[in-house]
């Protein structure tokens, strides 16, 4: 079962312990607004323009047969409708219209992981992300079986809403799962990402049940997901699973918009964080809670 992926990248400090090596699966069922991987959410390739590179020739706009170029290789609509055919991407001369999404074996995945094997030291290792990975579990899978067999360890960082024979595929597999905890509230949890919590909610007690090791990762955006209910909700969640061995949470940063914005979509309109509103999240959360929180 081959994945479609956007890229694997080496030297991630934030996706798990050490030093690890993120695959970033493409295809996601939620529409989180303050998404970093914009890229990943659609589970097919699209065009992404670096505007730095343009030469304005045109050319692109003439490939496109969806109309979504401008003549100065800008994004004309919303580029959410581009059908990814790579005509933009083989009629450009500088390379600055680029496909994102290509197709990748387990075994081309797992060689990739492994050369970076020096720097994993017995604490780092894989980890797929997204996106959401549990929509490609079965390639998941098969990669994390591959890195097992030469020692590498796996994460996978996943939203869990995802079907439930999906998480139990990978439970023989995968050695740490990094859990998104988005909001408390199951209303807002729709309004915000259009789904409901509770197959979240599901998910974590069924890996939990099976004994797997749980980080719980919460992004917190001010003014939308900051609220003290939340805090509160999250603390019971941690404190309810004894697989969850600690809560990471995750401040909004902005590097999604450079990537919105070569995606043809409008900016997130979020603010990042001052540095004492996170802290005192953290200070907040360590005083309602009994497992370790971690400010990412
Ligand atoms: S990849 Fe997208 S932007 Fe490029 S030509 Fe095809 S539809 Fe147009
Ligand atoms: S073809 Fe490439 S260089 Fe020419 S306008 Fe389009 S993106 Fe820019």
């Amino acid at each position: 079962m081959n994945g479609i992926i956007t890229d694997i990248l080496s030297f991630s400090l934030n996706d798990g312990p050490g030093i690890r090596t993120a695959v970033f699966l493409k295809g996601c069922p939620l529409r989180c607004p303050w998404c970093h991987n914009p890229e990943t959410l659609s589970g097919t390739p699209q065009a992404m323009w670096f505007a730095a590179r343009c030469v304005h020739c045109g050319a692109c706009a003439r490939a496109c047969p969806k109309g979504l170029r401008a003549e100065d290789g800008s994004w004309r609509t919303d580029g959410a409708a581009c059908v990814g055919c790579g005509a933009c991407v083989r009629a450009c001369p500088a390379g600055a219209s680029v496909m994102k999404g290509r197709r990748v074996t387990p075994e081309a995945a797992a060689a990739r992981i492994e050369r970076d094997r020096p720097f994993f030291r017995g604490r780092g290792g894989a980890t797929f992300t997204g996106g959401e990975p549990l929509l490609q579990a079965a390639f998941v899978k098969e990669t994390a079986l591959l890195l097992r067999r030469r020692g590498i360890p796996s994460a996978v960082e996943t939203s869990l809403f995802a079907p439930a024979d999906a998480v139990d595929s990978l439970l023989d597999a995968v050695d740490l799962w990094l859990c998104d905890w988005k909001e408390t509230d199951p209303e807002k949890h729709r309004l915000l990402t259009g789904e409901d919590n509770a197959p979240v909610r599901e998910r974590l007690r069924r890996l939990d049940a099976a004994g797997a090791r749980i980080v719980l990762r919460c992004p917190l955006i001010p003014g939308v997901n900051d609220s003290p209910e939340h805090l509160a909700g999250i603390a019971a969640l941690a404190d309810s699973m004894k697989g969850i061995e600690a809560v990471d949470l995750l401040p909004y940063h902005n590097i999604g918009n450079d990537k919105r914005k070569k995606l043809g979509l409008p900016p997130d309109g979020f603010t990042p964080p001052e540095q004492g509103e996170k802290e005192g999240w953290a200070a907040a959360l360590r005083g309602l809670c009994r497992k370790p929180v971690r400010l990412g």
